[in-house]
């Protein structure tokens, strides 16, 4: 059946303006201007930049000098956020997997095969047996379109993103500690510290400019560093301490319990604005310093080196990244930070903060409005009350709502091994090379009835498997929001043509939701523009509410706008923080002093496998998978193209092993070929190897934290072999 035969009035009106499909030019109301700013579609600090066009095209481009968050600059992957739109491996038209092969075929055969084969697994298998796998890279418009169409229209149960692989640890703690999903900071916070304590992050790669932010610091702040590598932002510290991996929740318990015994938090903070310090002290009794330096390797001289500068700062931030999150215990870690932050009443002020700092660009989009973890607005998909509002917000039935999340990332990945999940909808991400414990998720990929990618590239290790590929829109041709790790709503704009016949991953979903017969349903769902005033009308009276951003020009004219701005509220400064009330988001105001016990690691060494695999950013070039920037040639040439790991002198030397030499990194799981790269960075019996090489999750073990469900990729056991040889038994 042909897609004009099934047509709602929504496809209708497409297919009679291709342009508005991404097959046009850039939009008129660019062509004026040889300058426009948008904002980066990499990392979640969100930088703006200058697009200069030439006749409506994109030429070029340069930070944004007057924009908030970045002050006019920007790291390499952000001045060649153009080259990935123009390389060969484009997906240019839709693919049907036909004799073994990806051959190609039309959009309106393409859409009815989805259709077609999605509702036949459903109708054999039920509707838990089609999911789908989603991204923090869409835009905000672009997800809550996906999470409704799957959810509220298609019936599907289940459905994740691979924000669940950096993000889900973050949120669940301050969910539970604040009452939201909230970071609290600003990025004006690194200026105003006088004591900067950065966990598991590598600022200076993975989050350039804001360790820039923290060089405009004029307070000559304390920086400490917690990580077990000497990282390059460990080099610039004021501080350095190296626990061992995975023994961040002993540490800050270990200080939680210090603090309480000495008598130093804010006890009018605490009194007002806090709950829970009863059983907090209870649990913080197991944290002695004995058990805190035995688990983390430091001496007990250290440990008061940190406790005391933390103590004596007037304007203490604590900052966190995939070093907590990526843990088999990383809420209660993140939660003991907070705890911390609490209770010395760091919160709320300038230059303090518990503050996660998020990965992909619009991570905190997908955190508020995916309908994945939380119902649409970071509502309770359980709640009754919260369903009939998104219900007659959207003016849908309320019992199209489902009543609970649905399965984790890793849980759908068990669904297909079950056979109970059998058909999947990956968009804008590549699990075949992120998603831990590679090997065996290459055979479950394999055992799916129909695996639709969604994707700008058809190379990637997930493209390639796929039975169908829907060509997308990248970056740049695209409009749309992002909201970067600071609350920020910035404004994406199409400044460029997708290839071929790629379209906006919006537009797919259009055709999507036509195609299964819910044009009607979404008629409202017209244009980014269109979906951002729904989102305003979600976000309204949640903590996150928005009302007061009136358009796409409101966000252009202010370099974006941060969340919350209710309406009737003025536009205030151009950065603020959270909790300045010291009101927090639960019913009574008050946030909770969560402390658990620390759990052994999942995987600790021994004789056959003696060494700790860490891993995480190689270089601030390259991006995750590396789907983009191993697409720009300058990018390529600033990081290490061949895979490597890192490994201490000093177990060089006993093992004989000489720099530069290939080496097999054996796992119980699998094994990986790299070549040693001997630094001080890291400590005897651990190694490094960074996570945008395809083969690294070869190694990496499936153990995930039981109350974010994020997986463990920092610390798993491994061995080191010469080639040729095999592993001791
Ligand atoms: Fe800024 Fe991140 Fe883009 Fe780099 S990748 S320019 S730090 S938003």
């Amino acid at each position: 059946m042909k897609l004009r035969e099934r047509e709602g009035p929504l496809t209708r009106e497409l297919l009679q303006s291709p342009e508005s499909f991404g097959l046009g030019r850039v939009p008129a109301r660019l062509l004026p201007d040889a300058r426009t700013r948008t904002v980066c579609g990499f990392c979640s600090t969100g930088c703006g930049l200058d697009v200069h066009l030439r006749e409506g095209a994109a030429i070029n481009l340069s930070p944004n000098a007057g924009y908030p968050v970045n002050l006019g600059m920007a790291c390499p992957k952000g001045w060649e956020a153009l080259a990935p739109l123009s390389s060969s491996d484009r997906a240019t038209q839709p693919l049907v997997r036909q004799g073994g092969r990806l051959r190609p075929t039309s959009w309106d055969d393409a859409v009815g095969t989805m259709v077609q084969r999605f509702r036949a697994i459903q109708e054999r298998h039920g509707r838990e047996s089609v999911a789908f796998l989603s991204t923090g890279q869409i835009t905000t418009e672009e997800m809550a379109f996906l999470g409704t169409l799957a959810k509220l229209g298609m019936g599907l149960v289940h459905g994740d993103g691979n924000t669940r692989q950096c993000m889900a640890t973050a949120v669940v703690a301050y969910k539970q500690s604040f009452g939201f999903d909230a970071p609290p900071y600003t990025y004006a916070d690194f200026e105003e510290s006088d004591v900067i304590v950065l966990v598991g992050s590598n600022l200076c790669i993975a989050h350039p400019i804001l360790w820039e932010r923290i060089a405009r610091n004029k307070h000559r702040p304390e920086i400490i560093v917690v990580d077990p590598r000497r990282t390059e932002t460990a080099m610039a510290a004021t501080q350095h301490h190296a626990i061992r991996p995975k023994s961040d929740l002993p540490l800050f318990g270990g200080l939680v319990r210090l603090f309480l015994e000495r008598g130093w938090i804010d006890k009018a903070f605490v009194e007002a604005h806090t709950s829970g310090l009863e059983a907090l002290a209870a649990q913080a009794e197991a944290f002695t310093l004995e058990r805190t330096c035995e688990a983390t390797g430091l001496s007990a001289e250290q440990l008061e080196t940190l406790a005391g500068a933390i103590h004596r700062g007037k304007r203490v931030s604590f900052w966190w990244t995939m070093g907590i999150n990526q843990s088999h215990e990383g809420v209660r870690a993140a939660q003991a930070i907070i705890d911390l932050a609490l209770l010395t009443g760091n919160i709320g002020r300038p230059g303090t903060g518990a503050n996660s700092i998020t990965g992909q660009c619009n991570a905190m989009g997908s955190r508020l409005f995916s309908n994945t973890t939380s119902l649409l607005g970071g509502r309770d998909f359980a709640s009754a009350g919260d369903r009939q509002e998104v219900a007659s917000i959207l003016g849908m039935s309320e019992q199209r709502i489902p009543h609970h999340a649905g399965l984790a990332y890793d849980q759908i990945v068990e669904g297909i091994l079950a056979g109970k999940i059998r058909g999947l909808w990956v968009i804008g991400t590549n699990p075949a090379h992120s998603w831990i414990n590679q090997h065996d998720l290459h055979e479950t990929l394999s055992r799916l009835e129909c695996l639709v990618v969604q994707d700008m590239y058809t190379t990637t290790e997930t493209a390639v498997r796929a039975d169908l590929l829907l060509p997308a829109a990248g970056w740049g041709e695209k409009d749309g929001t992002f909201i970067n790790s600071e609350r920020r709503i910035g404004l994406c704009k199409k400044v460029a043509r997708a290839p071929g016949q790629a379209l906006a991953d919006f537009h797919i979903f259009q055709l999507v939701a036509a195609r299964w017969g819910l044009g009607g349903a979404f008629r409202e769902w017209s244009s980014p523009e269109a979906v951002f005033e729904i989102l305003r009308k979600l976000s309204r009276g949640r903590p996150c509410d928005f009302s007061g951003v009136t358009g796409y020009d409101m966000l252009d004219a202010a370099g974006g706008v941060q969340w919350p701005l209710p309406e009737g509220a003025p536009l205030p400064e151009r950065e603020r923080r959270l909790f300045a009330d010291g009101k927090f988001f639960h019913a009574d105001g008050r946030a909770r002093l969560i402390l658990e016990a620390s759990r052994p690691v999942p995987e600790p060494t021994n004789g056959a496998f003696p060494f700790v695999l860490m891993t995480g950013r190689g270089s601030s070039s390259q991006w995750h998978t590396q789907t983009r920037t191993a697409k720009s040639p300058v990018l390529r040439a600033l990081s290490p193209q061949q895979i490597y790991f890192e490994l201490n002198p000093a177990d060089a030397r006993r093992l004989g092993i000489e720099p530069g030499q290939w080496m097999r990194v054996v796992s119980r799981r699998g094994e990986v070929r790299a070549r040693a790269f001997p630094t001080h960075c890291v400590r005897a019996g651990e190694i490094f190897l960074p996570m945008h090489y395809a083969e690294v999750n070869r190694l990496t073990l499936a153990v995930f934290d039981p109350h974010s469900r994020q997986p463990a990729y920092k610390a798993c056991a491994v061995t080191l072999v010469p080639e040729g040889e095999a592993p001791a038994a």
